[in-house]
């Protein structure tokens, strides 16, 4: 594998995300198989890693799509996923992000609001149609992560309190437009401890006994994602166990059991390759700089998030503790600290480990730089999934910058 590191660099030039996609598949079908015995339906949580090649494969494999936002539902669809795999979620839809998706049929819009669900009510009367619908409920559990990822409480601004969710659903029942058959909940992300995610699904399935008993049809039991990786000596949360423990808290109902994994299917299968510009030392550190930057993978300096960084180069020499940096404007432009390594030598490879989840997809072009290229490996090949982004496809958006102020933007195209 490093040695195909050191020929994909040379190949397709630095920073370079490459992606394993039969460990991908590895994980989809592991945690299918958890569920097995059980109706189960596994929706990959696209905004983790929302590569068209990516999301295909998924796809491929039978896996539905969690998107958040209109532009990840027409991923989903483009990339061959079943519509009627696909749920919409996110606390702020727009009226036109509601229309595609009524259009388009997808499984659910999953509402988190009351307000929402009077706009998706008016919208699918408009459209003369009836929307299939879930409600995020948040049932007030404490996830114990980073509180960025945490969404399970009530001081968090996803989804609606147990009793707003049984008024919403009676009010759903009773709506020629609104066809109730989900419920959802997500309580954070990364998570390692199998008790809050316990707690939670308890909750909610308590509440779908509530509901069947008022005859609201709840079919779609939505557990969310937020399964946690080994980014460094982490325990991760087995799959018998989960899968066990939501058969369990649903035990008599006859529910589809619905799961949202996004980082667990991609985060280690994935990493970001870049080589060494230069060394430096200031006021006695030690810095490595890189070609990589924070506007390629955010999370060391967004979440203060640990990745482990693994020199590929050829010095054998004893390794000492270095900064690892990037070339970008800012002091929070770092991928790691204190990182032992031996003295490097420009163009050195680094590899950047459990880089495929939001990773790219933080990606941006802060101090004009262009995204990286993403690489496939499939059966011991690898393939071009996603162009290097050039100076002409930055600027593509720009063109008014040829135009007076007089002549205004050209806007009639
Ligand atoms: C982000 C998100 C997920 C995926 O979370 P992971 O921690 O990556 O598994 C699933 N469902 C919803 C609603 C989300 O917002």
């Amino acid at each position: 594998m490093q040695a195909d590191y050191q020929t994909l660099a040379e190949h397709y030039g630095t920073p370079l995300y490459v992606y394993d996609f039969d460990a991908m598949a590895a994980n989809y079908r592991r945690l299918k198989e958890a569920f097995s015995g059980h109706k189960s339906l596994i929706s990959y949580a696209v905004k983790a890693n929302s590569n068209l090649s990516v999301v295909a494969h998924f796809a491929r494999q039978g896996a539905g799509a969690d998107c958040v936002s209109i532009g990840e539902v027409q991923r989903a669809l483009t990339a061959g996923v079943d519509r009627y795999k696909i749920i919409f979620s996110g606390v702020g839809k727009r009226d036109d992000e509601i229309e595609i998706a009524l259009r388009e049929g997808i499984l659910l819009i999953n509402l988190e609001s009351e307000a929402e669900m009077k706009r998706v009510e008016m919208i699918a009367k408009r459209l003369g149609k009836q929307a299939r619908i879930s409600i995020r409920v948040n049932p007030n559990v404490d996830a114990q992560t980073h509180p960025y990822i945490s969404t399970g409480l009530h001081e968090n601004k996803f989804g609606v309190e147990i009793d707003a969710a049984k008024r919403m659903y009676i009010y759903a029942k009773n709506s020629e437009h609104l066809d109730p058959i989900g419920i959802h909940f997500h309580i954070g992300s990364q998570l390692t401890d199998l008790a809050p995610l316990r707690e939670a699904t308890q909750i909610v399935a308590d509440l779908v006994r509530s509901l069947h008993a008022i005859d609201v049809d709840i079919k779609f039991f939505d557990v969310g994602g937020g399964l946690g990786v080994v980014y460094r000596d982490e325990t991760p949360i087995d799959v018998h166990a989960y899968a066990d423990m939501i058969t369990e808290a649903i035990r008599g109902m006859d529910l589809t059991i619905m799961c949202e994994p996004g980082r667990s299917m991609v985060a280690n299968a994935g990493v970001l390759l870049t080589q060494v510009l230069y060394e430096k030392e200031n006021g006695g550190k030690r810095f490595v700089i890189v070609d990589a930057a924070m506007n390629d993978l955010m999370r060391p300096t967004l979440y203060q998030a640990y990745h482990r960084i693994e020199y590929l180069g050829q010095n054998q020499e004893k390794a000492t503790e270095a900064d690892i940096v990037g070339p970008i404007c800012e002091s929070g432009d770092w991928f790691g600290k204190k990182v032992p390594m031996p003295p490097t030598e420009h163009n050195d490879l680094i590899a950047i480990h459990s880089a495929g989840a939001y990773g790219f997809t933080m990606a941006s072009n802060y101090n004009t730089r262009g995204r990286a290229a993403e690489i496939a490996l499939e059966g011991g090949t690898a393939r071009l999934i996603r162009d290097r982004e050039n100076f002409e496809d930055q600027i593509r958006l720009e063109k008014g910058y040829l135009n007076t102020p007089a002549e205004g933007y050209d806007d009639d195209t």
